[in-house]
C-alpha cells in the first residue's frame, strides 16, 4: 500500500469496489526491468492491465507492447507507441485482424503452426515472425498449460516454411509460466530455442531473437526472488546456452510490471456460518470472481488481504463474492484466516490486484457494475 493509495482512498466518496493503481509504482517496475536486463526490449504485455494512463507512462518511458488482438494494439497507438513498437503476440488470429495490423504498421507476428504462417504471408508480405514452443511451466502459479506453442522439432518447419513464403523468420519464443517463482524456468526453454537457431542455421535460416516472455511474479503471500535475480539467472542460462552469440532479446511482462501497483478496496457484505457448530464462517465482500477476482479460479493466486482488524485474533473463513453463482467462492479448499472482530461494512484491502482484474470482470452480471479502475 503506498501513501498516494491510502490517501486516494481516504478521501474516496462513491461506493461499490475498486481498484487503485499507482503510476509511480509502475514506473519503478519498468526501471528495474530495465536494469536487470539492460539488453533486453521490453513489451510490456497489455492485456494485464490495459488502463491508457498504464499505456502513455510506459510508452513515454520507451517500453514496446505486446498485444493480443486489433484493439490492444489501437491502445498501445493510442498511448504514443509507433507500430515498429508493438508485436502481435497472439498465436491465434484471425486472418483480417492479422492484415489489418498490418495496415496500421505492425510488423512483428507471433505463429506456432505453419497454417497461422499461412495468413500471415498472405496478408502481411515481408513480416518477421518468431515461433512460440511449448513450456512446462513447472514452477507457476498460474501456468499457462498447452494451449500455446508447439513442440521445438515442429518450430524449425514453422520456421523454415515462414522462410520460404517470403516472411523474415525471426526467433521462438515461449513463456515459462505466469507468476513463475522459480528465476531458473528460462534456461530449459533457452536450450530448446538454442537447438531451434542450430538446426535452423543448418537449413540456411538465420534467426536472431528470442523473446523470453512474461512470468515475473507479483508479490502476493509468499515472497517471491527480486527481478535481478530474474535477470542475472536469465543472462547465465542465455550465456550457457548461446556463447558468445547472444541472440537479440526482449521480454513480456504483465503481472510483474502492474501487478504490485494496485489496490482493491471492497466491502464486506456478509458474515454468517452455515451451522451453530460450524468453525469456519462464511465472509461475503462486494467484489468476487466475476467482479475482478478471476485469477482465484482453483485458488491458484492468494491475494494478501488486509482489514482495519489485523494484529487481533484470527479464525478460518470461506472468502466469497456477491453474486448468485455458486462458483463465485474466492477461498474454501484453503480457507482464508481473517480476523474474528471482522464485521459488515468493514472495508478490506485486497493488495497486489494490479494486474489481470479490471480486464477480467463481467460487464453486468447480476447488475453488478465492472471493477471501477482508478491510476493516479
Ligand atoms: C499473458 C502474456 C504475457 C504476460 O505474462 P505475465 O505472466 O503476466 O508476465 C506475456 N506474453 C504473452 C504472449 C502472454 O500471452
Amino acid at each position: 500500500m503506498t501513501a498516494r493509495i491510502r490517501e486516494f482512498l481516504r478521501t474516496r466518496r462513491e461506493d461499490g469496489p475498486c481498484v487503485v493503481v499507482d503510476l509511480d509504482v509502475v514506473r519503478d517496475n519498468y526501471r528495474a526491468f530495465s536494469h536487470a536486463l539492460p539488453d533486453t526490449r521490453v513489451f510490456y504485455a497489455i492485456k494485464a492491465n490495459p488502463a491508457p494512463e498504464i499505456l502513455r507512462l510506459l510508452a513515454a518511458l520507451g517500453s514496446c507492447f505486446d498485444a493480443a488482438s486489433v484493439v490492444e494494439i489501437e491502445l498501445a497507438l493510442a498511448a504514443g507507441a509507433t507500430a515498429d513498437r508493438i508485436s502481435f503476440g497472439n498465436t491465434i488470429k484471425k486472418e483480417r485482424d492479422v492484415a489489418r495490423a498490418y495496415q496500421l504498421g505492425v510488423r512483428l507476428f507471433a505463429v506456432d503452426c505453419i497454417a497461422e504462417v499461412e495468413k500471415i504471408a498472405r496478408v502481411a508480405p515481408g513480416a518477421k515472425v518468431f515461433c512460440r514452443i511449448l513450456c512446462d511451466c513447472a514452477g507457476a502459479e498460474w501456468p499457462l498449460s498447452r494451449k500455446f506453442g508447439c513442440v521445438p522439432e515442429m518450430a524449425t518447419n514453422v520456421l523454415e516454411q515462414a522462410h520460404r513464403l517470403g516472411l523474415e523468420a525471426y526467433g521462438v519464443s515461449f513463456h515459462v509460466g505466469s507468476q513463475q517463482t522459480n528465476t531458473g524456468a528460462w534456461d530449459i526453454a533457452l536450450a530448446s530455442a538454442s537447438a531451434i537457431f542450430r538446426e535452423c542455421a543448418e537449413r540456411g535460416i538465420h534467426l536472431r531473437m528470442v523473446n523470453l516472455g512474461g512470468g515475473f511474479p507479483a508479490r502476493y503471500l509468499k515472497p517471491v526472488p527480486g527481478v535481478e535475480s530474474y535477470g542475472s539467472a536469465i543472462f547465465r542460462a542465455l550465456t550457457r546456452h548461446f556463447g558468445n552469440r547472444l541472440p537479440e532479446t526482449i521480454i513480456e511482462p504483465g503481472r510483474g510490471m502492474v501487478g504490485d501497483a494496485g489496490i482493491i478496496e471492497t466491502e464486506v457484505v456478509l458474515v454468517s456460518k452455515k451451522s451453530d457448530e460450524d468453525e469456519v464462517r462464511w465472509v461475503y465482500l462486494d467484489i468476487g470472481k466475476f467482479g475482478g477476482l478471476a485469477e482465484t479460479m482453483d485458488e491458484s493466486i492468494r491475494y494478501p488481504i488486509r482489514t482495519v482488524h489485523d494484529g487481533g485474533e484470527m479464525a478460518p473463513c470461506v472468502l466469497a463474492g456477491p453474486t448468485c453463482d455458486s462458483a463465485d467462492v474466492m477461498y474454501e479448499k484453503v480457507p482464508y484466516m481473517l480476523p474474528v472482530s471482522l464485521e459488515i461494512g468493514d472495508k478490506v484491502l485486497i493488495e497486489g490486484t494490479g494486474a489481470y482484474t479490471t480486464t477480467y470482470s463481467a460487464v453486468a452480471f447480476n447488475g453488478f457494475p465492472p471493477l471501477k479502475s482508478y491510476v493516479i
